[in-house]
């Protein structure tokens, strides 16, 4: 029988305990799964999965092992003072996570080369209003991050046909796709989009990229889509810039503060679709398979796989 693995504490807002814990004991049957509003025992805690953790949460566990970010972005884990020292964190960065963002990806990008916001705007006005659709071929698309999650969609993209480029820290290939790499690439590579997309984590380097002047570097009338984080742009040069026309739609799954507040602007845009941040979501059937492994390789003294480097930011 398998050694009893200790005691995994769990905290999030967004996710179901129930189906997280099942799923985590499915793998793991000898691990204890405990909800954060439930420890008993705290000595006996080693690793916590967590969404979004209050201030302090870890310092009620002394001999944590493990931090598991419950997602692939941790941008609200690193730099939190209340981390353990010492303490490997990693995040999920699962398959179907990243394909289920592709497809989001996809259909945002696919939304705005077909111009369907055109012919929906023209069925509720009762026209028939034709427009010659372009090869996809004729429309280039820049992936901003061509990491677990925008390698995925880059690749989707140029087997739709479109002329995908895509952008990174350090050099990157990827079949069919054009790739560029560091700061003194990223206005050459936007300048030729006709739809931008964002998927860079969020770190001190990429916090508010997107500034108003790096903005009005887009082509005139281009498309704009973020499913990384709203920190990346300045929200209020956007929300100008799709006004102006300057920038011609956009589809956004995140925002400087979410929600976003009533009344904001963008809510009434008619070139903008909003959606509550959810391109993707861990799916716990197949990332328990990877937080368990990763469980046992700490157990064994091992280092877990997928860390992140706090350093880095991602
Ligand atoms: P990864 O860490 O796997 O990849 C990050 C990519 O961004 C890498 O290609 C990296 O370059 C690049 N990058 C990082 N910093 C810079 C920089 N300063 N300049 C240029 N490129 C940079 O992340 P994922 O693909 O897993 O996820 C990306 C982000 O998506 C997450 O951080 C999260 O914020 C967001 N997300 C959003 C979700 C949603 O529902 N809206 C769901 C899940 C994630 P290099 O390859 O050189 O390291």
């Amino acid at each position: 029988m398998t050694p009893a693995l200790g005691t995994l504490a769990f905290y999030s807002n967004f996710d179901d305990f129930n189906t997280w814990k099942n799923a985590l004991q499915a793998q793991l049957p000898s691990l204890e799964v405990v909800h954060s509003s439930a420890i008993d025992r705290p000595q006996d805690i080693h690793y916590a999965m967590v969404w979004k953790p209050p201030e302090g949460f870890f310092q009620q566990m002394p001999n944590l092992r493990l931090i598991i970010n419950l997602g692939a972005g941790v941008d609200s884990l690193v730099g939190r003072r209340d981390l353990p020292q010492n303490v490997p964190i990693t995040r999920i960065t699962d398959p179907q996570m990243s394909r289920m963002m592709a497809g989001y990806v996809l259909f945002a990008v696919l939304r705005h080369a077909r111009e369907i916001p055109f012919f929906e705007q023209a069925q509720r006005l009762g026209e028939w209003a034709y427009r010659h659709p372009r090869a996809p071929g004729e429309t280039t698309v820049a992936v901003l991050g061509l990491g677990q999650l925008g390698a995925t969609a880059a690749h989707e993209l140029q087997r739709q046909g479109f002329r995908t480029l895509g952008w990174s820290r350090s050099p990157a290939h990827i079949e069919g796709v054009g790739c560029f790499a560091g700061m003194e690439a990223l206005d050459a590579v936007i300048s030729q989009a006709d739809i931008v997309v964002l998927m860079l984590p969020l770190t001190p380097q990429t916090n508010k990229l997107f500034d108003r002047e790096r903005l009005e570097r887009m082509r005139p009338g281009a498309a704009f889509v973020n499913v990384a984080r709203g920190a990346l742009v300045d929200q209020a040069a956007l929300t100008d810039l799709l006004r102006s026309g300057h920038i011609g739609a956009a589809t956004l799954d995140v925002f400087e503060r979410e929600p976003l507040v009533a009344g904001d602007p963008l809510w009434s845009m008619p070139n903008v679709l909003i959606t509550p941040h959810l391109a993707s979501v861990a799916i716990p059937s197949s990332s328990a398979r990877q937080i368990a492994a990763n469980i046992l390789r700490v157990a064994a003294g091992e280092s877990p796989d997928n860390m992140i480097d706090p350093t880095r930011g991602y």
